[in-house]
């Protein structure tokens, strides 16, 4: 038996605490055995076992992908011929980019469900992914076999020239669709309209979208984005032990979970 992280030990149990991939501590008859391990923190440690084995998606994930749908489409609306974006646009899904824990943990699970629905093309999105890995996993600045992001000063700027021209593995080439796109990431929901970008003062959309168009008119269909929900809800899964703090990968490991 196994706990995770926050649950209460009972009295008289047998257990095992594994945290991170590994057993801190065991319970016997409700009194710790001698091998009793101070478990570190997290952030100061690389976890063992594979990225999405720590996370598992939040009910409020379902509410924050409804407002998203309805602020795009609201924008859409709103931008009319402005916005460029239509099947087989696929230049921005090129280049890689970071997601955080949530993106990954709704990407994973969209992998469960294609294999069920649709074994063949859960098949082909990990022949994908594991394509590009052999061919951008040399040169990932992070840990390969989790998949996480590394953090240090060095590996942030490695990550800036890191397959930056590179097709995203969820993109079928031949119809310019997204296999993956009602558990798409937050960033793939905000491509095209104007957002706020970096702290908030500048809006930025889509080179694509808004040719000719005035600053009122970008301004005019700005696309909210509940980045404080997004937050709220990846803080709860770092508080669960569920997502490591800060935790980021990319989405050709997030297929392969
Ligand atoms: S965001 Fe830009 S590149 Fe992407 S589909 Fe829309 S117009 Fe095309
Ligand atoms: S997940 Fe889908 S929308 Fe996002 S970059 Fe990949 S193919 Fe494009």
């Amino acid at each position: 038996m196994t706990r995770r992280r926050g649950t209460r030990i009972p009295e008289h149990a047998d257990i095992a605490i594994e945290r991170w991939g590994r057993l801190l501590l065991e319970i016997d008859h409700g009194r710790p055995r001698a091998s009793y391990t101070i478990p570190q923190a997290p952030a100061q440690r690389r976890p063992q076992a594979p990225y999405s084995e720590y996370v598992s998606l939040p009910a409020r994930d379902a509410q924050l992908v409804q407002i998203m749908d309805a602020s795009l489409a609201d924008a859409t609306r709103r931008a009319g011929h402005w916005l460029a974006c239509r099947l087989g646009c696929t230049q921005c899904c090129h280049g890689v980019f970071a997601i955080d824990a949530l993106d990954a943990e709704r990407l994973r699970t969209g992998m469960q469900v294609l294999r069920v629905t649709d074994p063949a093309l859960a098949a082909e999105l990990t022949r994908r992914a594991r394509l590009w890995l052999a061919e951008h996993g040399p040169a990932f600045p992070g840990d390969l076999r989790t998949g996480i992001l590394g953090a240090s000063a060095a590996e942030e700027a490695q990550f800036e020239g890191f397959a930056n021209e590179a097709a995203c593995p969820a993109l079928d080439p031949a119809t310019g669709r997204c296999d993956v796109y009602a558990w798409r990431p937050m960033t793939c929901r905000v491509f095209g309209p104007p957002v706020r970008m970096g702290d908030g003062d500048a809006l930025g959309c889509c080179e694509l979208c808004f040719v000719g168009a005035s600053e009122d008119q970008i301004a005019a269909c700005e696309m909210p984005i509940p980045h404080d929900l997004e937050a709220e809800i990846v803080h709860q899964l770092e508080e669960r032990g569920e997502a490591l703090p800060q935790a980021q990968t990319v989405v050709a490991f997030a297929l392969l979970r």
